[in-house]
């Protein structure tokens, strides 16, 4: 199947060549025609399935639909996502595929200035891609006029529950008109993702292209067995010795991420690490650095690695198991993306075993595990008593997000959207 039988117009499928996609992925050829139909969708669907181009491509084309008199561009299109680096991406894809249209996009997110945005709503857009919490700023200054949106995609919908955006994203849909076509995009379909589904979206049609919570079929993965204290000789000596280029690798927690990062750089591996401390700009000269080449060893927390969209990533490390199991899956999907082979590699000392037995119940599937000469667990070694357990039907995160009063939660997110 090509992309010219799904009901797109040449300006489109013309910057789909050039974007150099050759075939439709799974989610693009079932999500295209559906959406076009107009209905309501919910769709589940990991990051690097091509899910960006699955609901922006219709988008664009019924956009077209009825055309707004000549040089109004009002907000017809707003598309929603949990972090500062997934909005940047989707801005990029929904501009590259709206090059031959005449459809204005921008992007809105925080830790940036609001002044050059609030200039780019005053000249016209006709798509925003924007974070709940800078979007929130701008209708609070009546920087923005919703009151045209016609289309609605939530992405990473999970995650943005998650982060506690709950609140926001209620807030920002009790403005927009009512009449509307809703997309939802998530990686897994939680209890809360259901209730938000039945809340927003009008008889949709649903879609899933990876099988519920199972890591992608693309991705090998593969467990280390190794003591805590080893852990960075053994990732810097499996760098080197198989000369691995591009590794995002993942850490608990932002101070381990800097820490990882400059330990690796000692050891002459040019690395550097992206999390929520970091300034908007060190964020992005870090991912660019990184998708160049000059930088081989990308260091990340979950929430800052989260979007983060690397052409055929070969490589992801799990430095420490996340304690959230789905955020194992996440993390995974980093790599094998749209239709290419990744590995995925877990170095697991003995405090970490449970969280690996969490992981594989939720994957229904045991990992292979395979011990490194000279990396051997000591086996007298006891696991200390995990500090904080949680899943994600249990998070203390979100338990205390939900348990407040809606006046007092914009702190909360905003912490969370710190992170
Ligand atoms: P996404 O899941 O939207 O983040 O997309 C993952 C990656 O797949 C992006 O780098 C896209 O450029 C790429 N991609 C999307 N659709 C296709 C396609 N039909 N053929 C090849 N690559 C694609």
């Amino acid at each position: 199947m090509s992309f010219t039988t799904l009901g797109l117009s040449a300006p489109i499928l013309r910057a789909i060549k050039e974007e150099g996609y050759i075939k439709p992925t799974p989610i693009q050829k079932q999500a295209i025609p559906i959406i076009l139909s107009k209905k309501d969708v919910l769709a589940g669907a990991q990051t690097g399935t091509g899910k960006t181009a699955g609901f922006t491509l219709p988008l664009l084309e019924l956009l077209g639909e009825h055309a707004q008199s000549k040089g109004k561009h009002p907000v017809r299109a707003l598309i929603l996502t949990p972090t500062r680096e997934l909005a940047s991406q989707v801005y990029e894809n929904v501009r590259s595929y709206s090059k031959y249209t005449p459809y204005k996009s921008t992007v809105v997110f925080g830790g940036v200035g609001i002044n050059p945005q609030i200039g780019n709503f005053r000249r016209g857009v006709d798509i925003v891609v924007a974070t709940p919490g800078r979007l929130l700023d701008h209708i609070g200054r009546r920087t923005v006029n919703l009151s045209k949106v016609e289309f609605l995609i939530l992405d990473e919908a999970d995650r943005m529950l998650d982060m506690g955006f709950i609140h926001d994203i209620k807030k920002i849909l009790a403005i927009l008109p009512k009449k509307r076509q809703n997309l939802l995009f998530s990686a897994t379909f939680s209890n809360d993702i259901k209730k938000l589904s039945d809340s927003l979206l009008n008889a949709p049609k649903l879609i899933e292209v990876a099988k519920r919570n199972t890591a992608s079929e693309l991705v090998e993965q593969l467990v280390h067995p190794v003591d805590k204290a080893k852990k960075r000789a053994l990732l810097s000596n499996l760098i080197k010795k198989d000369n691995w280029k591009q590794v995002l690798v993942f850490t608990r927690t932002k101070h381990g991420a800097n820490k990882l990062s400059e330990q690796l750089s000692k050891d002459g591996i040019n690395s550097a690490a992206i999390h929520g401390n970091k300034s908007q700009g060190a964020r992005t000269k870090a991912l660019a650095n990184f998708k160049s080449g000059a930088v081989r060893v990308l260091v990340a927390t979950d929430i800052a690695a989260r979007g983060i969209d690397i052409d055929q990533l070969p490589y992801v490390v799990n430095f420490e198991l996340p304690n959230i199991s789905e955020d194992y899956i996440h993390r995974i999907g980093r790599t094998g993306r749209a239709g290419t082979q990744g590995k995925a590699i877990s170095l697991v000392c003995v405090d970490e075993l449970q969280y690996l037995k969490d992981i594989e119940k939720l994957t229904k599937r045991k990992i292979p595990q395979e011990t490194i000469e000279g990396f051997e667990p000591d086996p007298t070694i006891k696991p200390e008593p995990p500090k904080k357990k949680s899943n994600s039907r249990n998070r203390p995160r979100n338990r205390k997000v939900n348990a407040k009063p809606a006046s007092q939660n914009r702190s909360t997110n905003s912490r969370a959207r710190r992170r």
